[in-house]
């Protein structure tokens, strides 16, 4: 039997992540609504150079944020909560980043739904990680070779599955020359035995017991601070509480294609179709 939208959708709140394949951002409720939903995203992140120009530019801003916040012993980029006023001075350097449309770019498996149609199925998206294909977007593996370059640990917290996608996330980010270290100990994936809460505030937390974090990069809200699964207002004034922060502590990729914005935007819709519910959230003023 085909799971409602509404059982996704809360599926995907309880999840609290906008990883491709453990929810529904990228993981439809039907096939055809969200292929054609999803094609200019997919487009747009495939082919523009405004894309490309964009993702450039975050990490050229990550560059220099990276290097002033490693010359400010104070400076720390835990949400408030999760840091908990513990002192930070004397911790070990560090940056927390999301891979998925972060740091790495799976949008062939994003056309590849739009192209070929049928439902998404979590088999689709374990077989697509499996692959090991997903690129490095513009920008990202120099960054990441720059913070290590300065004994910075770049942690990556993502959302794909501890058990099912470990090995295939560390050979593809490896691959891509990623400093992943060779155990895989920047490696936080959802289940990891470290932190195996799937909010990923109790991963930045593990990160954040011995490491000051300069920065954290990510497309989804709850790469940064949790719950993310409010309203749309709700969400609005979470991003609000730290307006100072975002392009200084915090720095987003863009990612029209999924993420918890679209629960919040079709939260309560009542319809049983995806796109429909999506025009709901539309404002004509
Ligand atoms: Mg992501």
């Amino acid at each position: 039997m085909r799971p409602s939208l509404s059982l996704l959708l809360v599926a995907a709140l309880l999840g609290g992540c906008a990883a491709p394949g453990a929810r529904s951002p990228a993981a439809p409720p039907q096939g055809g609504a969200l292929a054609h939903d999803n094609l200019h995203a997919t487009v747009w992140m495939q082919t523009a150079a405004e894309y490309r120009a964009a993702t450039l530019a975050a990490f050229n801003l990550a560059m220099d944020r990276l290097d002033a916040a490693l010359a400010d012993p104070d400076w720390d980029a835990l949400p408030l909560d999760e840091r908990g006023g513990q002192p930070v001075a004397g911790l070990k350097p560090a940056v927390i980043v999301d891979a998925d449309e972060t740091m790495i770019d799976n949008s062939a498996f994003q056309a590849r739904r739009i192209l070929d149609g049928g439902a998404f199925t979590p088999g689709l998206w374990q077989g697509w990680v499996a692959e090991r294909r997903a690129g490095a977007l513009p920008g990202a593996v120099a960054f990441a070779r720059h913070a290590s370059e300065r004994g910075v640990t770049v942690f990556f917290i993502t959302n794909r599955s501890h058990q099912h996608d470990w090995q295939a996330t560390y050979d593809n980010l490896r691959a891509l020359g990623f400093p992943v270290a060779e155990d895989g100990s920047n490696l936080l994936l959802s289940g990891d035995p470290r932190a195996p809460e799937k909010a990923k505030e109790t991963r930045r937390k593990w990160v954040g017991r011995e490491h000051r974090v300069l920065l954290m990069l990510g497309d989804n809200l709850g790469d940064f601070v949790d719950p993310v699964d409010g309203s749309i207002d709700e969400r609005a004034a979470l991003v609000d509480r730290y307006r100072a922060w975002w392009g200084r502590r915090w720095i987003v990729l863009p990612n029209p294609a999924y993420g918890s914005w679209e629960a919040a935007a079709t939260r309560g819709c009542g319809e049983p179709d995806r796109s429909a519910c999506l025009r709901k959230a539309l404002r004509r003023d």
